[in-house]
């Protein structure tokens, strides 16, 4: 079921060093866009905390890529654009068969091989005739594929709607990624993403608005494009006047998605079977808002990677005697700090930008500001930014990179 979709993503430092290593950086940062800054604000009154006013502006988070060092930065980019020069790159392999618009419904493992079952047009299960050695499950978050029955995906009660405008203002130049938030219910989200491989005339910016799935059933109420629908952007506009000259580009509801993530549960002893592995979303998926999700997935096809190069099923040079199930054990335990201790920083952060706890988002608008600021808590906040920490003091920059 390839396809590409089409909001912005924000690649770390992590996630940019296995597109070097692919061959890939070069042109993902001719068309992507180089972010150098997070920037979050809010308008919250501190004399009367549970006023408002566009008359105030705290800055909540200011994380600066530079302070890590020199060649730190993110990328920004549509997902069309990340999809695309992925896929050219497996294209271009021989003897790879690529397979478009297939579900797979089912996996079937024993001792010798793998199989995989396709829902057909008609609602069928059918077997494909190809045995593998193995099978990689990289199906994400809302995945159904239920070989592991020990995964757990509890949806996030808030999702995110988004949708792309171009970029007339120069607004890509500043390269920081801009959040304005009103409580922890209320936060929209300015993602400056380049150009789309597509269409590579324009920069474009990726528009976030934080929307409850119940909030979400009453949007789809509103008219496609009528009287209703613009009440609900001037909203937006009275929330955060930056988001005018793009929301004014939105004429209708279809130019808007709505996405949903889960928090997904699954220890690693289960991420690997004899003949099946999980990466990405599938295992270890959050909420978007550490902007890690790709990035990890990234690192985990990469150290896969690496240690499936030491078995015989890789190349005649490799360890004969180093088998698969202990290639994918190694994978598992390589894996498992980086990313735990990403699924936790994802659950402790979450609420703090997008739940309906009102003190806890008071205490970030006190607190968080002053802590860019201080070290080791910016050196702490932007090494976590950067997809660099791995669990709470050891440092997973270079670890996996030769
Ligand atoms: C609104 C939003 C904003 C985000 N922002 C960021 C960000 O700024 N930075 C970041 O790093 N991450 C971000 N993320 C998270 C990021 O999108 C994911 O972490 C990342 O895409 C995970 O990659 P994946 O390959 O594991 O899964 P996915 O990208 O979800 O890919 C899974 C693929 O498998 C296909 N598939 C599913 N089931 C089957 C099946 N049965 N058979 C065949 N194919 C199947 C799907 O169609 C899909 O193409 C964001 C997510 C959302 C929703």
């Amino acid at each position: 079921m390839a396809k590409p979709i089409g909001s912005g993503i924000l690649l770390q430092p992590t996630g940019m060093r296995v597109m070097k290593e692919l061959g890939l950086l070069e042109s993902a940062l001719e068309y992507g866009q180089r972010i150098d800054r997070l920037y979050g604000h809010t308008d919250r009154h501190f004399g009367k905390p549970w006023k408002f006013s566009q008359q105030v502006h705290k800055c909540v988070l200011d994380l600066q890529y530079k302070y890590l060092g020199e060649g730190y930065y993110g990328l920004g980019i549509h997902r069309g654009t990340l999809f695309e020069l992925l896929f050219n790159q497996v294209s271009n392999i021989p003897n790879i068969n690529v397979k478009c618009g297939m579900e797979v419904c089912k996996i079937e493992e024993n001792q010798d091989s793998a199989r995989l079952y396709f829902k057909t047009p008609e609602g069928k299960h059918e077997l494909l005739d190809q045995y593998y050695d193995m099978v990689i499950i990289s199906t994400g978050t809302h995945s159904k594929l239920g070989n592991f029955e020990n995964r757990l995906a509890k949806p996030y009660e808030f999702g995110s709607l988004w949708g792309n405008a171009i970029d007339n203002t120069g607004y890509s130049n500043d390269r920081t990624l801009y959040q304005k938030y009103r409580n922890a219910n209320k936060m929209s989200g300015l993602l400056p993403i380049g150009k789309c491989i597509s269409s590579p005339k324009d920069n474009l910016v990726s528009i976030f608005w934080s929307l409850t799935q119940k909030d979400y059933m009453e949007f789809q109420k509103l008219s496609r494009d009528g009287i209703d629908f613009m009440e609900w952007k001037q909203s937006l506009v009275d929330f955060w006047p930056s988001l005018e000259p793009f929301i004014s580009q939105i004429t209708s509801k279809d130019q808007l998605t709505y996405a949903t993530y889960n928090d997904v549960q699954m220890s690693p002893d289960n991420w690997v079977t004899d003949r099946v592995v999980t990466i990405g979303d599938y295992c270890h998926g959050t909420s978007p808002q550490l902007g890690q999700g790709c990035s990890l997935a990234f690192v985990d096809a990469h150290v896969l990677n690496q240690c499936l190069e030491k078995t015989p099923l890789y190349s005649k040079q490799a360890q004969s005697n180093y088998s698969l199930k202990q290639a994918l054990a190694e994978y598992r335990d390589k894996r498992m700090s980086h990313v735990i201790g990403y699924r936790l920083a994802s659950r402790i952060l979450t609420p703090f930008f997008q739940s309906n706890f009102h003190s806890v988002s008071y205490m970030r608008d006190i607190v968080m500001g002053p802590l860019c600021n201080i070290q080791p808590a910016r050196w702490f906040m932007l090494r976590t930014l950067a997809g660099i920490q791995s669990g709470w003091f050891d440092t997973f920059d270079g670890k996996f990179f030769d």
